[in-house]
């Protein structure tokens, strides 16, 4: 059980911090025994623990009290390293003026960022950056895209657990994975443009023009398209005329039987956008007006019906929902009536949010947002592969958005071929095998006809996926086993104050969802401070082990 010592300020990062990393926690009460207590404020003179974790990105009393002698104390953007992992920190940090080998090192100038140390019988570590401070920037605004890459949230739980492991203590935890599966891969599509014949001399006909006939020759000579697309996407541009005068099939039209084709009966989420012509709301002021989609969601009603009959989910595209309650309500109400579905999840058009979004959405009636993601690049905005609870909801989730096909492909974001882009995502199907959680991909609507032609890579990806055994679920199902997980508690064990027993969460009639898994690692020897291996744990479904635990909630 972790005692943990956070500001009154903090304390609602703290308590999203520990379900994202879901071991035995409290708060820390004067006179309980812990065996770590994690120290995120002045530390009391009285604590005593196993192990005392003191994060702090000033100089601190427990500095003064130990002789630790304070370096620089520097309050922008700096990487910290441990060996090869790279941990980016965006409030203060200090490092500290001593010998010998650091638990985290600042990357440029190699001065001490963390380190161990002991005292009497116990150990403490000192971490020269302030770990909810973090956590909240994360949370909010979201690392820069040039981070995009680096899993930073998740990286802290990892550094935690690694030190508690490394002082000789043993880690118990439910991990962001399902039981039976290495994580969770959700395959997301929004639906911008399902009718090129509704294009007739907009950007969006003009811009398929400019690259079928114009851009083709630069796509071919940098590895973005294949002769063999070109060839395809000249028969393309022959038929358009025809398209607009009804003889020729809308190659737009079939999404839905391309995505079926290529996911082979794989779960998918589909976003749909609510009324065609709206342009919406804009960040500052109006939005372009290329913003406006082309249909609503009443035009694609047959291939709703036809994705909700085949297992697929389909959900709000929204142009105004991130913002104003009212078209909130209208919005989801206008999707709803099409699917006949009680819950609805939501990703704004052009990724479009600000820091009211999750409580707008929360308060329409939205069950989670998918948002949170980059547009001109892939990664992790939130630094997290895990669906959490945004500051201001009650209820809602936000399910991370990883990595989306414009993104990889546009010239004017990053502008990968086929190739450079399955080398960007290999670094994130190793984090999701690692660390769990989920992997959300968007590809849209039109990215598998031409002109995109971008189904190579998407059936790579797919490839890909299948080789690491994820669990592939829909956006609501992957966020209802979050919601699942966040259910399940730690309870303090009756007569046996500091140790944890598990309370599974009641079953969740409305879905059929994975189970969770309880995860324990066996601890290291003293001042070993080695990344854990699958050796070093024992997982149990948590099932089994809760057996004698009454459940918390039965429905
Ligand atoms: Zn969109």
């Amino acid at each position: 059980m972790i005692g943990v010592i956070a500001n009154g300020a903090d304390q609602e990062v703290a308590r999203e911090f520990f379900e994202l990393f879901k071991t035995p926690w409290e708060f820390y009460r004067p006179g309980q025994p812990y065996e770590v207590v994690l120290c995120a404020a002045e530390v009391p003179i009285e604590v005593a623990a196993k192990l005392v974790l003191v994060y702090s990105g000033r100089k601190t009393r427990f500095d003064d009290e130990q002789n630790i002698f304070i370096g620089h104390q520097i309050c922008e953007f700096r990487i910290l390293a441990y060996k090869d992992t790279q941990l980016p920190i965006y409030g203060s940090t200090v490092s500290f003026h001593r010998e010998g080998t650091a638990l985290l090192a600042h990357h440029e100038s190699g001065e001490c960022a963390a380190f161990f140390g002991q005292v009497g019988g116990s150990a403490f570590v000192r971490i020269g950056y302030d770990l909810f401070a973090e956590i909240r920037a994360l949370l909010t605004t979201g690392q820069p895209p040039a981070q995009a890459h680096i899993p930073t949230l998740e990286l802290h739980i990892a550094l935690l657990r690694l030190w508690i492991l490394g002082c000789g203590i043993p880690v118990e935890e439910i991990p962001p994975v399902p039981e039976g599966y290495r994580f969770i891969a959700c395959l997301t599509h929004d639906v911008d443009h399902p009718f090129l014949r509704k294009h007739k001399w907009d950007h969006t006909s003009i811009g398929f023009l400019f690259r079928t006939v114009v851009l083709w020759f630069w796509d071919l000579i940098g590895g973005r398209t294949t002769l063999q697309n070109v060839v395809t996407n000249w028969v393309a541009t022959l038929k358009l005329p025809f398209i607009h005068l009804g003889l020729a099939k809308d190659f737009w039209s079939d999404f839905d039987e391309r995505y079926a084709a290529a996911e082979q009966g794989l779960p998918s989420t589909f976003f749909v956008i609510p009324f065609e012509g709206r342009k919406g709301i804009g960040i500052e002021g109006a939005a372009p007006k290329r913003r406006a989609a082309g249909y609503g969601a009443r035009d694609v009603a047959g291939i709703i019906r036809r994705l909700r009959n085949t297992g697929h989910e389909v959900c709000l595209h929204g142009i105004d929902a991130w913002c104003d309650p009212e078209k909130a309500r209208e919005e989801i109400e206008e999707i709803l009536r099409l699917t006949g579905t009680a819950e609805i999840g939501v990703r704004m058009h052009w990724l479009y949010q600000n820091g009211q979004t999750a409580s707008v959405l929360d308060q329409a009636g939205a069950d989670y947002d998918s948002t949170a993601g980059y547009g001109v690049t892939v990664g992790y905005r939130a630094g997290s592969t895990q669906a959490f609870k945004p500051f201001g909801a009650d209820r809602l989730l936000e399910l991370p958005m990883h990595a989306m096909d414009t993104a990889l492909f546009y010239l004017s974001y990053l502008g990968l071929n086929h190739r450079e882009a399955m080398e960007r995502l290999a670094p994130m199907f190793e984090s999701a095998t690692r660390f769990g959680g989920c992997m959300t991909i968007n590809w849209h609507d039109r990215s598998l006809a031409p002109e995109r032609l971008w189904g190579r890579s998407y059936g790579e990806i797919l490839a890909e996926l299948r080789k690491r055994d994820p669990w592939f679920a829909t956006a609501g199902d992957a966020v209802a086993w979050f919601r699942k997980r966040r259910g399940a508690r730690f309870v303090t064990a009756a007569g046996e104050p500091g140790k944890a027993q598990v309370a599974r969460p009641g079953a969740d009639c409305a879905r059929e969802l994975p189970g969770l898994r309880l995860r324990t690692y066996q601890p290291r020897t003293i001042g070993e401070f080695e990344w854990p291996s699958v050796e070093d744990y024992i997982d149990q479904p948590l099932e089994e082990v809760g057996a004698g635990v009454p459940a918390l909630r039965e429905r």
